[in-house]
């Protein structure tokens, strides 16, 4: 499989401070926010440009400008953490939403929302901060793909073997851009030694 595990001291001080459990939601949230800017910047360096011609205050010069605006899909609720950063680096990004809700007794996802822009010949990145069973990451690629998306790969913070092994089989060859692959999932499928609930730290619930 496509695996990127970033590697960028940022992001290994980000990527600590996240887990420790005295990180506050402000400081979790400003922490998020710079690992995915590392993450992002790693996820679209093969995107596809286009030459231009442009006006220096001097004069005419060649340079390259991206040839398709970039499309996100966040999976709700805590993908929604990793928004803001692609929005900085890609004001022209298209968001569409995927909402999948975790049953905490069965560790099943349930889809509740979803609202997408066009997608095809376009790079889709779906973000999902903790890819731990990996369900709800490849019901979301699911998807994407079955609305013609065929540019696609999976951005997350923190992944767990099993989810990576199940992205691996049920999308095999999908590149998956991610900041640490943590060591096992727990009995409640957390991820060890993790970070905890993502979306509840985010949001401080
Ligand atoms: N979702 C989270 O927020 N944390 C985990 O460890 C696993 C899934």
């Amino acid at each position: 499989m496509a695996l990127t595990i970033i590697s960028h001291p940022l992001a290994a001080h980000a990527l600590t401070r996240l887990r420790d459990k005295t990180t506050q939601p402000a400081l979790f949230r400003t922490l998020c926010h710079q690992i995915t800017l590392l993450l992002a910047l790693e996820a679209t360096r093969d995107l596809a440009t286009e030459e231009t011609t442009v006006e220096t205050p001097l004069e005419t010069t060649e340079g390259r400008v991206l040839a398709r605006p970039l499309v996100i899909v966040p999976v709700l609720r805590a993908g929604l953490g990793m928004v803001e950063p692609f929005l900085e680096l890609f004001p022209d990004v298209s968001v569409g939403y995927i909402g999948l809700e975790r049953d905490h007794a069965t560790a099943i996802a349930r889809s509740y929302y979803c609202k997408l822009p066009p997608l095809k010949g376009r790079r889709i990145l779906v973000i999902d901060p903790m890819l731990a069973t990996g369900g709800s990451a490849a019901q979301a690629l699911d998807v994407v793909r079955s609305a013609s998306a065929t540019d696609v790969a999976l951005v997350c913070i923190v992944a767990a073997p099993e989810g990576v092994a199940l992205i691996e089989q049920r999308h095999p060859g999908l590149p998956v851009f991610t900041a640490a692959l943590d060591r096992e999932l727990n009995a409640s499928k957390y991820i060890l030694p993790g970070l905890g609930d993502f979306g509840d730290r985010l949001n401080g619930t």
